[in-house]
C-alpha cells in the first residue's frame, strides 16, 4: 500500500498535534494562514512587551492529555500556574478565588508549546487555503495567492467550524454537524505599562461586567524580568453583542470599564492595543469528538468538537487519529 498524502490546514495545538500521531503513517503537508504556528494559543508582541492574547491557561482533566503534558513539564516547557486569583466586580472588594485543579501555562510565552511541536514537521506559514478541487480521486488546494498544492488522498480541516463549513464541498456528510457548531467571539487589549500595576493579584475574573479576565501577564511564570503587561479580556457575551463594531471604540468602552472596576487606566505614554478575535470559544460544540467523510477523504477535528479549550483541541486530534484508515 502507498503512504498517504495528508494535507493538514491549520497549525494550532489540534493540527500540530494530528500530525505528530500520523507522521509515521502518512505523507504530510501542514498549512498556517498566519506568519507562525500557535492559533489561538499565540503571543502578540509589541517591544518590550509580550503578550498572551489568546489562550490564557489550560487545565488537564483526561490521562491522555496529561500524559501528552508529562514530559513537557518535565522540560520546564509547560509550567504550572499559581496566581493569586480574585473576583472583581463593581461595587463590591474584590475576594480570593482558589482554583481545585493544577493550571498550566507554556514557557516563556504561549507559543512556545505549538513553536516546540512545529519543529521537524512540514510546515508552510503565511499560505491561506481559500479552496478545494477534486481532481480524480484526489484533492488540490488552492491558496489565497492563486498557487496550488497537492494532489493530496486526504484532507483534514482544523480551522474553526464555520471556516471549515466554507471550504469543504455542499457534499461532505458533515456540513450539517458543521452548520449547528456555534463559537463565540473575544475582545482582547493588551497594555503594557511603564508603571508597576497598582494591585497585589495577577489574574481575575470579573463579574457583571463586559470584562470577563485581566490577568498580568509577565508575572506569569518564566516571564520574569518582561516589561508590565496586562491582558484584559471581554466575556463572549459581549463580544458576540459588538462583534462587528469598530475595534478602536470598543477599546475604548473596555478601558472605561477597567477604569470603573479598579480605578487605574493606562497613561497615555502606555502601548495599547486590541485584537478581535471572531472564534475564540465555543457554545455549541460538535457533539462529535471530530468529523470523517470516508467516502471523500475529508476530515475535520478542532476544540470546537468538544469544547472550546485547549484539552478539547488535543482530544479532538487524537480522536481523528484514532479513526483514519
Ligand atoms: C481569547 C481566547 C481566550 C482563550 N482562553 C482559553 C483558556 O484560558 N483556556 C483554554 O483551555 N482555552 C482557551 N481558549 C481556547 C483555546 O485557545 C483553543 O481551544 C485552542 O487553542 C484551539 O486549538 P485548535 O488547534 O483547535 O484551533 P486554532 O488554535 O484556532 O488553530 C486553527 C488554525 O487554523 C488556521 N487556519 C484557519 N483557516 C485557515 C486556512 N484557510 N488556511 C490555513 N490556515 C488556516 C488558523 O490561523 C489557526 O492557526 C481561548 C481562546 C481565545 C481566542
Amino acid at each position: 500500500m502507498t503512504t498517504p498524502r495528508i494535507a493538514i490546514i491549520g497549525a494550532g495545538l489540534a493540527g500540530l498535534s494530528l500530525a505528530h500521531a500520523l507522521k509515521e503513517r502518512a505523507e504530510l503537508q501542514m498549512f498556517e494562514k498566519a506568519r507562525g504556528v500557535s492559533g489561538r494559543m499565540s503571543t502578540r508582541y509589541a517591544d518590550p512587551y509580550q503578550f498572551d492574547h489568546g489562550a490564557q491557561y489550560f487545565t488537564a482533566r483526561h490521562p491522555s492529555f496529561q500524559a501528552f503534558l508529562k514530559p513537557l513539564l518535565a522540560a520546564g516547557l509547560v509550567v504550572e500556574w499559581t496566581p493569586k486569583v480574585v473576583t472583581l466586580a463593581k461595587w463590591e472588594a474584590p475576594y480570593k478565588r482558589d482554583w481545585f485543579e493544577p493550571h498550566y501555562v507554556a514557557t516563556p510565552r504561549m507559543n512556545r508549546l505549538a513553536q516546540h511541536l512545529a519543529e521537524g514537521l512540514p510546515v508552510a506559514v503565511s499560505v491561506e487555503i481559500a479552496a478545494l478541487e477534486r481532481q480524480g480521486e484526489g484533492w488540490v488546494l488552492h491558496d489565497k495567492t492563486g498557487s496550488t498544492h497537492g494532489p493530496f488522498d486526504w484532507v483534514i480541516s482544523t480551522a474553526p467550524a464555520a471556516q471549515t463549513q466554507k471550504l469543504f464541498p455542499a457534499e461532505c456528510t458533515f456540513q450539517p454537524t458543521l452548520a449547528q457548531v456555534q463559537m463565540t467571539g473575544c475582545y482582547t487589549v493588551m497594555i503594557g505599562t511603564h508603571a508597576p500595576l497598582p494591585w497585589h493579584w495577577q489574574a481575575a475574573v470579573v463579574k457583571d461586567s463586559p470584562l470577563g479576565w485581566l490577568a498580568v501577564n509577565h508575572s506569569k511564570p518564566g516571564r520574569e524580568g518582561l516589561a508590565s503587561s496586562l491582558v484584559v479580556q471581554s466575556t463572549d457575551v459581549w463580544a458576540e453583542a459588538h462583534i462587528d463594531e469598530d475595534v478602536p471604540a470598543m477599546q475604548t468602552l473596555l478601558l472605561e470599564e477597567l477604569e470603573a472596576l479598579t480605578g487605574w487606566r493606562p497613561a497615555a505614554e502606555d502601548h495599547v492595543a486590541t485584537h478581535r478575535w471572531r472564534y475564540a470559544g465555543t457554545a455549541t460544540p460538535a457533539g462529535e469528538d471530530c468529523l470523517l467523510d470516508a467516502s471523500l477523504r475529508l476530515a475535520a477535528c478542532g476544540d470546537w468538537s468538544i469544547g472550546g479549550r485547549v484539552e478539547a483541541a488535543y482530544l479532538s486530534a487524537m480522536a481523528l487519529a484514532a479513526k483514519l484508515p
